[in-house]
């Protein structure tokens, strides 16, 4: 088993204020979700990521309810040094449930967890810049349908050829049970899958450990879960068109789209060393030779 990673002050910090009540759950056109896009956007600003659009935002539309609504996905991105023309994309998604009556719905791991994450890889990448490029996506509209990932490959700022793999993070701060972190390649990823199979015992940490594949299921309070895994986030968005991914997450908890997903449930060593393992792989992909982790470089 390997020592604790060391506590990423910064990005709990951030995990806090994404789900503080101030942000109001996060809901696609309340004034919290403004809130949470403005924190966002600023944090892009000081990272000073490149953008592909105006102040990085790609606005799309899409249906809540009997709703047409504005959606927001926040963009920016890092040129890679050796192979700049050759993108991987790391999504994770800001909106969340919102209010209900007299409750707020604050997801704190549903996924203030992975955006707090997202903005820590952001901000290590742009102090030890990544041989590829990386495009960093704050996806919106997810919990309503996976909206925003669809508009992003509906629209994408770059070819679609050229983006070789998504990482998408969804729920990095709780663990479930089991204290797992869960790497998910896409069914027939057979490359990939091997090469982190292979990476797999470095991440073995006293509180999370990094399994390869889905979550296998479980009860959660008398219910058994089903979860299709491979179409339960945006990375299902990317498989649509053929691009392959890394689902990084955990198994469904009590706390899953209940009010209680507050920060003060997060589990900060879960937390951190999931983020750590998510920084080492990342990075580690973009150092090894593209024969073993299957990804293909485009022109
Ligand atoms: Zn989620």
């Amino acid at each position: 088993m390997s020592p604790p990673p060391t506590k990423n002050e910064t990005a709990l910090k951030d995990l806090e204020i994404l789900a503080s009540d101030t942000m109001q759950g996060r809901k696609p056109g309340s004034s919290g979700h403004e809130a949470a896009r403005d924190f966002i956007l600023k944090r892009f600003h000081t990272l000073e990521l490149k953008a592909f659009s105006e102040n990085y935002q790609q606005t799309f539309l899409f249906s809540q309810g009997f709703q047409r609504q504005t959606g927001y996905n926040l963009i920016g991105w890092l040129e890679g040094t050796e192979f700049s023309k050759t993108f991987i994309v790391i999504t994770a998604h800001y909106d969340h449930l919102g209010k209900q009556g007299r409750e707020t719905f604050n997801g704190a791991d549903d996924n203030a967890s992975g955006v707090a994450a997202l903005l820590a890889l952001a901000t290590y990448f742009a102090q030890y810049p990544p041989k590829h490029s990386l495009i960093f996506v704050a996806t919106d509209a997810e919990e309503g349908g996976l909206h925003g990932a669809d508009a992003f490959v509906s629209a994408p700022p770059v070819n679609l050829s050229s983006i070789v793999l998504n990482i998408n993070l969804d729920m990095l701060g709780i663990g479930g049970k089991r204290g797992q972190l869960h790497a998910l390649p896409a069914k027939g990823q057979s490359t990939i899958k091997a090469w982190l199979k292979q990476q797999a015992p470095r991440y073995n940490f006293p509180s999370m450990n990094l399994r390869i594949g889905a979550p296998i299921p479980t009860r959660t309070q008398g219910i058994m879960n089903k979860v299709d895994w491979y179409k339960a986030s945006d990375h299902a968005s990317f498989a649509r068109v053929g691009i392959p991914y890394i689902y990084f997450g955990t198994d469904v908890h009590t706390h899953y789209h209940q009010a209680t997903d507050v920060y003060k449930n997060i589990n900060h060593g879960f937390f951190s060393a999931a983020l750590h393992t998510v920084q080492e792989v990342l990075s580690s992909l973009d150092n090894a030779p593209h024969s073993s982790t299957g990804l293909t470089l485009s022109q």
